[in-house]
């Protein structure tokens, strides 16, 4: 099966684009910027695209190695994932393959014979395979559509996902100075893009940056302390069954974790770099393949996750930025369906994320990128505002209004002068010289005679029963917020002692004011807010919904068959808006997203045969 798609041989590059848009990934219109790259692309410019997760990056690259003549190269630095893009793309009757370590001699020469031939559309490469002089040469000798490097943030050493190879991908600025290039990312910060076009010569490429909004992920940020408790009610309560990853800061945790979770009933695996990398694939892959697992992992699990219907991502620790929490929670909801994220964190995470960057061999004023870069994330958590104008003003782009899609939109939180409050905490923790943990402290304040006060003699000290007015547990909030803010740091080689630093002289002093978040009361959560993404199914009549449950019953059959993901099949979105429209006939299937020609070949006679037997016995 090696004949190219067929289109009409008239017509301009575009058109024979917005052609190919319909008919092989069967979709109307182009999302934002899509047809501006690929309009670039075909007419044989660089580029760079910034795009959010789940903004449409592949069809950026893919489109135009099919318009323009010859294979189109896309470097990929994670092996894992090719084989599932490459399924994806035959499923569409595209050509493609991808060369990597996996395969055996015999399919290298195979492929490397159709890409001479000039008959694949598309090929994936690992980096390093790319640049070994045979495969250079190869692509010398052969027609080539367009180079795309995909994760480009990968050359950024400061980054986490550096990989050395991507810096020698300049090379291919140098070897094929005709064949267009582009460079995509999601990583939304300013260094690392003007790294990535200094590392691979874009510096004449077209830059088109797209929103960096996702209006379908809704952003919680629970109050710190929660733990998984909090994460397994979130779970149970909104994403029951549904696919999700939970990020930890430790090995020890993520393990900790996923066991905890499946003795609650959850499917859940670990993840980790401490894992073999047999292991690793394996669970990745039962990841992708299986519905409605969640993956509890450390930050070794990212990057790629080309899962598009991953439903919420949780934190149970706090992420490194604003910038790492919004590629982490960008997991979510690729599908553009919607999703969730949930955060909470522990005080412990802040004083060791502070002591790490204090402790690191880094030149200071790296370390001041740092500090600051923390402090932005903190203040994230702390405001009262809507979540995503934070997170969207952070990216230097502005939302007029709140987003109605926060917690902080549909829970508006309320701010509180806590100064005296607080100048009473830290004075406690100096007259009690700063060697307990809360749990002492707030004894004291609340005028406990434990024994432990009472043997330290802290019923005879000024601050010995002056916190009446709050309860235990507010006067352990207000500690919490205190070492989150760095007036007060953790020692963990003195078991949690709490202790000053110099941020709290001022207040102490009373020249600054202590102001705090008050946590709105457990709103009464309502019954259609009960399941995060079912609500899209749940606005569904029941019939349509019956329906629809017979169409996943069908693809789940179909995916087992072929030994692909569901979703590689038909996304979500396809069989609900089949199962709501209800096309009779095949004509009127292929006008829903996602149904393309060869999809409709494959699967359309029995897609029909479904609707028609369902409507059949509804009436
Ligand atoms: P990214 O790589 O930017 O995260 P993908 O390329 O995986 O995003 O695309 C995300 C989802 O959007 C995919 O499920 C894809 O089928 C869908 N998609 C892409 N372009 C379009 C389009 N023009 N119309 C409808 N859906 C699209
Ligand atoms: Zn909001």
């Amino acid at each position: 099966m090696d004949m190219p798609v067929e289109v009409s041989p008239a017509g301009s590059p575009m058109e024979r684009a917005r052609e190919m848009l319909r008919r092989v990934f069967g979709h109307e219109t182009f999302r934002p910027l899509q047809e501006e790259i690929v309009s670039a692309l075909v007419s044989g410019e660089d580029v760079f695209a910034l795009m959010p997760t789940g903004g449409g990056k592949s069809l950026c690259y893919q489109l135009p190695a099919l318009v323009r003549p010859g294979v189109g190269i896309v470097i990929s630095p994670l092996i894992a994932l090719m084989e599932d893009q490459v399924l994806a793309l035959t499923e569409l009757g595209v050509r493609a393959a991808f060369l990597n370590s996996t395969l055996e001699w015999p399919e290298v020469c195979e492929i490397e014979n159709r890409v001479r031939r000039g008959s694949l559309d598309v090929l994936y490469v690992a980096p390093e395979r790319l640049l070994q002089e045979r495969t250079l040469e190869l692509l010398a000798a052969s027609p080539v559509a367009l180079f795309a490097i995909d994760e480009a943030h990968c050359v950024s050493q400061w980054g986490h996902d550096f990989r050395p190879e991507y810096r020698q991908l300049r090379i291919l600025h140098e070897r094929f100075a005709d064949v267009p290039r582009i460079a995509l990312t999601a990583t939304a910060d300013a260094r690392t893009r003007r790294e990535i076009v200094q590392q691979l010569a874009l510096e004449g490429a077209r830059t088109f940056v797209a929103s960096f909004d996702r209006p379908n992920i809704r952003y919680t940020i629970a109050p710190e302390g929660m733990g998984r408790t909090g994460l397994l009610r979130f779970i149970e309560d909104r994403h029951g069954g549904e696919s999700g990853i939970v990020y930890c800061l430790s090995r020890k945790q993520a393990d900790e974790t996923a066991d905890w979770l499946r003795q609650k009933g959850v499917a859940a695996l670990s993840y980790h770099a401490g894992l073999s990398a047999t292991e690793r694939a394996r669970r990745q892959r039962r990841f992708l393949r299986e519905e409605g697992i969640v993956m509890v992992a450390t930050v070794a699990f990212g990057m790629g996750v080309d899962k598009p219907d991953v439903r919420f991502v949780a934190h149970l620790s706090l992420p490194r930025s604003i910038e790492a929490w919004y590629q982490e929670t960008g997991r979510a909801g690729r599908d553009g369906d919607p999703a969730e994220t949930w955060m909470t964190f522990s005080m412990r995470d802040v004083t060791l994320q502070r002591r790490f960057i204090e402790e690191s061999p880094a030149p200071e004023e790296q370390k001041r990128i740092q500090r600051a870069k923390l402090d932005a994330l903190l203040a994230l958590v702390e405001t009262t505002r809507c979540r995503r104008q934070v997170l969207l003003e952070y990216f230097g782009e502005t939302l007029p209004e709140p987003c109605g899609n926060c917690d902080n939109c549909l829970a508006p939180p309320a701010t509180e002068d806590m100064t005296v409050a607080a100048q009473k905490a830290l004075s406690n923790v100096y007259r009690t010289g700063e060697r307990f943990g809360a749990t002492h402290l707030v004894d004291v304040l609340l005028g406990r005679e434990t024994e432990k006060v009472v043997a330290a003699g802290h019923d005879s000290i000024s601050t010995f029963g002056i916190g009446t007015e709050l309860n235990a547990s507010a006067w352990r909030a207000l500690y919490r917020q205190l070492v989150i803010r760095g007036l007060l740091e953790v020692d963990d080689e003195r078991f949690g002692a709490l202790c000053l630093t110099e941020k709290a002289l001022p207040v102490l002093r009373g020249e600054e004011s202590f102001l705090m978040r008050r946590q709105p009361k457990q709103a009464q959560r309502r019954r259609s807010e009960r399941r995060g993404s079912a609500t899209v199914e749940a606005a569904m009549s029941e019939d349509d919904r019956a329906l629809l449950k017979a169409l996943k019953a069908w693809r789940l059959e179909e995916a087992r068959t072929r030994g692909v993901p569901a979703y590689v099949i038909f996304h979500d979105s396809t069989l609900r808006d089949i199962a709501t429209l209800r096309p009779h006939s095949l004509q009127a299937l292929s006008t829903i997203d996602g149904i393309g020609e060869k999809k409709l070949e494959s699967h359309g006679a029995e897609i029909v045969a479904i609707v028609r037997s369902h409507v059949g016995e509804a009436s």
